[in-house]
């Protein structure tokens, strides 16, 4: 098993959130943007990813917070204020109309000339910025993998590079109950991406199975950000015998999975395995002190 350390990419704008906005930043770029606009969860790593970047590359950045202002913020937050986010707190219910229209004008965010980012970066830009990290990976990688696993929350990550590498199998390991949101997510991409690189044809039935047998989901543990006692046992069991940091909500998960997977012998012997580490530490914080 190989694992890629995207973690340790650069110390604020990590794993798989840097690839996600790079062609976004560009975008905000050449658009003239002044600011950027997003929203998450009081812990989103993807808040926090933004918020380094604007105050990086010269950005006022507004992050749309799910749930009201608590006394106290989280560390996440507090980073993010600190590294200049303007923080906009909605309901959970206000938030749920987050996919809606008008929803980010009703704010008056007063955010002049902005840039919009979904919640984690999961646009057609974030996949194409994925896209680039699966040329990586199949241009440098050491030896033939079998397969690449890879956490999965909106699938973009999943979908970048299953749509970019044909000699790979990448499975996904679905962190949340996503029914099948993440498969149709993964297909709606496809066939935009399609127009413009005509690397695979998701039209066909035989790539949707294929797809779908890629993605785990019995892993959750129960739901997003669900962390039972015994994977925290599990995550400081493998942090102490590898010394590599995983992070509670994503990369423990995919981490417990294969390792299950493994233990009931579904992965042939002598597979050559790698393991995306798509970053999350600062998230750490909120479970482990
Ligand atoms: C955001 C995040 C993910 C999920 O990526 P998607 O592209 O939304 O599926 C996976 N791992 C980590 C560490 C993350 O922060």
């Amino acid at each position: 098993m190989w694992i890629r350390r995207d973690d340790l990419i650069d110390p604020l704008i990590s794993g798989n959130k840097a690839y996600k906005l790079f062609y976004n930043l560009i975008e905000a770029r050449r658009r003239g943007a002044s600011t950027l606009v997003t929203c998450g969860g009081a812990w989103s790593n993807h808040i926090h990813a933004v918020a380094a970047a604007g105050s990086r590359f010269g950005y006022r950045t507004v992050g749309v917070i799910r749930g009201e202002k608590p006394p106290k913020l989280s560390a996440t937050l507090s980073d993010a204020e600190r590294m200049g986010m303007v923080l906009h707190f909605v309901s959970r219910m206000e938030y749920r109309k987050r996919g809606e229209k008008d929803f980010f004008s009703r704010l008056d965010l007063q955010a002049g000339e902005s840039y919009f980012i979904p919640e984690g970066g999961g646009n057609l830009l974030g996949v194409e910025g994925i896209q680039l990290l699966g040329e990586v990976i199949e241009d440098t990688m050491p030896v033939k993998f079998d397969q690449i696993w890879v956490a999965c929350g909106t699938g973009a990550t999943f979908a970048g590079l299953s749509l970019t590498m044909d000699r790979v199998r990448v499975i996904g390991v679905e962190v949340l109950k996503a029914g099948d949101s993440i498969l149709r997510g993964v297909c709606e991409w496809g066939s935009r991406l399609r127009c413009a690189n005509k690397l695979l044809d998701v039209a066909r039935v035989d790539y949707r199975t294929a797809l779908r047998e890629s993605l785990i989901g019995g892993y959750h543990c129960g739901g997003y950000a669900r962390y039972p006692d015994w994977l925290r046992s599990f995550h400081f069991d493998f942090e102490a015998e590898t010394g590599i940091p995983l992070d509670p909500v994503y990369m423990v998960k995919v981490f417990n999975g294969l390792s299950d997977r493994i233990s009931k012998g579904e992965i042939p012997i002598g597979s050559r395995i790698l393991v995306l580490h798509s970053g999350g530490l600062q998230g750490r914080r909120a479970y482990i002190k």
